[in-house]
């Protein structure tokens, strides 16, 4: 039935029986899939090879994304499982997510401080994995943060990321990427940036987002939304503990040298209440 290449003889589809759309992004499909002979669930991102071939940067992306996601191990982060290509079209076979988008779980109704530092103590373990590998993800917010069906997080998406050894001689990435309302100040100032730490911004968007339903910085005028993330002009609801607060103002300290670490995150008050390191084998 939905064929994401309209074509059944495609060698592909003998291995897999593939479903319903579970999602679209700027330049994917994903779909539900389903392994014919181990039975297992899949989602298979596909990815037209013309919508890319337009500009060689966006082929060096896709090169970048699968190098990236099959050096990552971590409960965490969604696993990839392999790639495929058609004369038409790119797949990353990857786990299937259950639970579906934080986001749309979050827009029914904002969450307790427990259930988001549970959410944000699993983001934290996954982002610090990436970091300490030179992986920065660039693009994290709640559509790109599954949830299984053991109500854990999943990262995905790692379209947008960079590896360190792709950096400029200055240290500093210099791409304009991300999502406009969780983008780190010092990216629109366009004066180069450091990836661990607008990773750490956009972390501190998504715990004021999960804890108040809504975004920090906002505006149907864009300019005016980039200049409230400039100033850092954001407040709290009235529920938000002092300790929240406390940790939100160092998660989205627009000074990136002010910003908290990751490192620094760990020890935070807010954040350290019943956190277990999460083990993992490589
Ligand atoms: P894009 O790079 O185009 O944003 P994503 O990788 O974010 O594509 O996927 C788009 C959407 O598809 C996601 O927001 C999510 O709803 C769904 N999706 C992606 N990967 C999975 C997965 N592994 N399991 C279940 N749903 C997924
Ligand atoms: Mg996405």
């Amino acid at each position: 039935q939905n064929v994401p290449d309209g074509n059944n003889n495609n060698a592909l589809f003998g291995k897999y029986e593939v479903g319903r759309l579970l999602g679209c992004g700027a330049f994917a499909k994903v779909y539900h899939a389903r392994n014919v002979s181990t039975g297992q669930s899949v989602a298979i991102k596909v990815i037209s090879k013309k919508k890319i071939s337009a500009t060689t940067s966006l082929m060096s992306n896709i090169k970048r994304e699968i190098s990236i996601m099959r050096r990552l191990n971590h409960p965490h982060i969604v696993k990839l499982h392999e790639v495929l290509a058609s004369k038409t079209k790119i797949y990353f076979v990857m786990d299937f997510v259950k639970g579906g988008e934080l986001f749309a779980k979050v827009a029914k109704a904002r969450f307790t401080e427990d259930l988001s530092r549970r959410y944000f103590q699993q983001l934290i373990s996954a982002v610090g994995y990436c970091h300490s590998r030179g992986v920065f993800h660039r693009d994290l917010k709640p559509e790109n943060l599954l949830v299984d069906e053991n109500g854990n997080l999943k990262v995905s998406d790692f379209g947008l990321s960079a590896v360190r050894g792709q950096v400029r001689h200055d240290g500093l990435l210099h791409t304009l990427c991300g999502t406009p309302a969780y983008v780190a100040p010092e990216i629109l100032s366009k004066k180069g940036y450091d990836g661990a730490k607008v990773d750490v911004w956009s972390c501190g968007v998504v715990l004021y987002v999960l804890n108040a339903g809504y975004l920090p910085f906002n505006d149907p005028n864009l300019m005016a939304m980039y200049k409230k993330i400039y100033k850092g002009e954001y407040r709290c609801p009235k529920w938000f503990s002092l300790d929240l607060k406390r940790f939100l103002s160092r998660l989205l300290a627009t000074d990136p040298e002010k910003r908290i670490t990751v490192d620094e995150i760990l020890r935070d008050p807010w954040f350290k209440k019943g956190y277990k390191e999460v083990s993992f084998y490589e």
